[in-house]
């Protein structure tokens, strides 16, 4: 863990991600696979949690943003299906909470 070195932490004490839910990426698999590399390291026992992201869309119908689901992309506003999508396909390293030496 480079973060937790950098700043001289004792040891990771909690990791927070967001996924969305088009990333493809599923958080029961993100957090084995975590606990895996981790062992061994600063971040052995740190807790492992895991946001979900709204999925949202632009319309380049009428302008509107509207949220979304994973199989429906259409616009909620006019029911355009011409959108864009504005997030829901992310993997973001939310927060890292170190325990400090002193
Ligand atoms: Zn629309």
């Amino acid at each position: 863990m480079t973060i937790a070195k950098t700043h001289h932490a004792e040891k990771v004490v909690r990791i927070i991600v967001r996924i969305g839910p088009l990333s493809g990426i599923e958080p029961l698999l993100l957090e084995s696979a975590f606990n895996i590399s981790c062992a061994g390291t600063l971040a052995e026992s740190a807790e492992f949690l895991t946001e979900t992201l709204p999925i949202l869309v632009l319309c380049n119908n009428c302008g509107a943003e509207s949220e979304a689901t994973t199989n429906n992309l259409l616009c909620q506003s006019c029911g355009g299906y011409n959108t864009k999508l504005l997030s829901g396909d992310e993997l973001i390293l939310a927060r890292v909470e170190l325990e400090n030496a002193d």
